[in-house]
C-alpha cells in the first residue's frame, strides 16, 4: 500500500521536476540566454525528507531551507548524499553557528556583525561559506534584507572576511501578478548587482525567481531560480 502511494508521489514529482525545468528553459531561450547559466534552488522548506529523497534520486542536489531547527534533521537523514544546502531563512545571531557548520551557503546575509559571527564560526576544515546579499527592496516591514544605500559596505565588509565567500545578491520582491513590475524589481536587483561588479567585487550569482515569477527573473539575469511550491506543490505548513 504505502509502495503504491510513493510511487504515485514520485510520479508527481517527475512531473513537477521536469515542469519547472521546461520553464526555465523557455524562459532562457525567451531571453536569449543560454539555459544552462540558470541553476535550480529546490525550497523544500514545509516539506518531509521523503520529498527531498525524492527530488535527489531525479538529479536535484541543492536545497533550500529557511528554518534550520526543520533542517537540521533533514540534512542529517540525507548526509553522504552530495548535496548543497543553502540557507535561505531570516538569519539570526544565535543561528548562526549550525549555520555555518552545516550549510554550504547563505543568501540571507543582511548586516555586517552576522557576516562577522559567521566568519568566526565557519569550521576551518570545510570551504569558505558561499554568500548572498539579501536586498530590501520593497517597503513591507515584515521582510528582511540590507538597504541598498547600505549595500556597498556590507560587500565590502563580506569581501574582507577569509571565511565567507562573496558570491551575489538575493531579493524577495512584493508579489505580484503584472509582469512589469516583478520585472522592475529583479532589474532593480541586477543594476546593484552590476554596481558592486564595477566596483570590483568578483560576483556570479544573482538568486531571484520563485514559483510565480522565475520567468520575469530569468529575464532580468537571474542565475539561480529559489522554487518551492512549482517543485513539491502547495506547503502542508502554515507559514511560508
Ligand atoms: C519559500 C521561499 C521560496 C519559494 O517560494 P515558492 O513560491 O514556494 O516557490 C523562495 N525563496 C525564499 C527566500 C523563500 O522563503
Amino acid at each position: 500500500m504505502t509502495t503504491d502511494l510513493n510511487i504515485k508521489t514520485s510520479d508527481e514529482q517527475a512531473r513537477r521536476y521536469r515542469a519547472v525545468w521546461e520553464r526555465i528553459r523557455q524562459a532562457a531561450v525567451g531571453a536569449g540566454r543560454d539555459p544552462t547559466e540558470i541553476g535550480l534552488l529546490a525550497v523544500s522548506k514545509g516539506h518531509p525528507v521523503q520529498a527531498l529523497d525524492a527530488l535527489q534520486r531525479l538529479g536535484q542536489r541543492d536545497f533550500g531551507e529557511s528554518y534550520l531547527q526543520e533542517a537540521l534533521p533533514k540534512l542529517d537523514a540525507l548526509a553522504g548524499r552530495n548535496l548543497n544546502w543553502h540557507f535561505i531563512g531570516p538569519l539570526q545571531a544565535n543561528k548562526c553557528r549550525d549555520i555555518a557548520a552545516r550549510f554550504d551557503w547563505v543568501h540571507s546575509l543582511d548586516r555586517p556583525h552576522l557576516a562577522e559571527r559567521l566568519n568566526r564560526l565557519r569550521p576551518q576544515h570545510l570551504p569558505p561559506l558561499q554568500v548572498c546579499l539579501q536586498v530590501k527592496l520593497s517597503a513591507e516591514p515584515q521582510k528582511s534584507g540590507a538597504q541598498p544605500e547600505d549595500l556597498a559596505l556590507l560587500a565590502e565588509t563580506v569581501a574582507g572576511l577569509p571565511r565567507l565567500r562573496l558570491r551575489g545578491l538575493m531579493t524577495i520582491p512584493q508579489a505580484s501578478r503584472e509582469q512589469s513590475e516583478q520585472r522592475a524589481a529583479y532589474a532593480r536587483l541586477r543594476a546593484l548587482f552590476n554596481h558592486l561588479r564595477s566596483a570590483g567585487h568578483d560576483l556570479d550569482t544573482l538568486s531571484m525567481g520563485m514559483s510565480e515569477d522565475l520567468e520575469a527573473a530569468i529575464l532580468e539575469g537571474s542565475t539561480l531560480v529559489r522554487v518551492g511550491t512549482a517543485l513539491f506543490g502547495p506547503r502542508p505548513a502554515a507559514r511560508t
